[in-house]
């Protein structure tokens, strides 16, 4: 999974679809390298996810996993976050 976040940003819809992973595993995935990358001098990149009703980013999010609402408008539809690692 580190090689394929390398090559690029993905969503773990992306991630899940070509690396053959579900999901909820992918986020298992992602937690850890996003845990553990800074000790090998490189780092997780996340472009956070945001919602579709007013815009509201989940920048300071520290969990990687869907929001369940938005903390504004309380909208549950998001643009998916993407992950890569540089
Ligand atoms: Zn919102």
């Amino acid at each position: 999974m580190e090689e394929f976040l390398r090559q690029g940003p993905a969503t773990a819809r992306d991630i899940s679809r070509a690396l053959s992973v579900p999901e909820k595993e992918v986020f298992r995935h992602l937690d850890h390298i996003f845990r553990s990358a800074a000790g090998r001098g490189s780092r997780l990149l996340i472009s956070p996810w945001r919602c579709k009703g007013c815009g509201f980013t989940f920048a300071s999010r520290s969990k990687l996993a869907k929001p369940s609402r938005c903390p504004s408008c309380k909208e549950e539809r998001f643009e998916p976050a993407a992950f890569s690692i540089g």
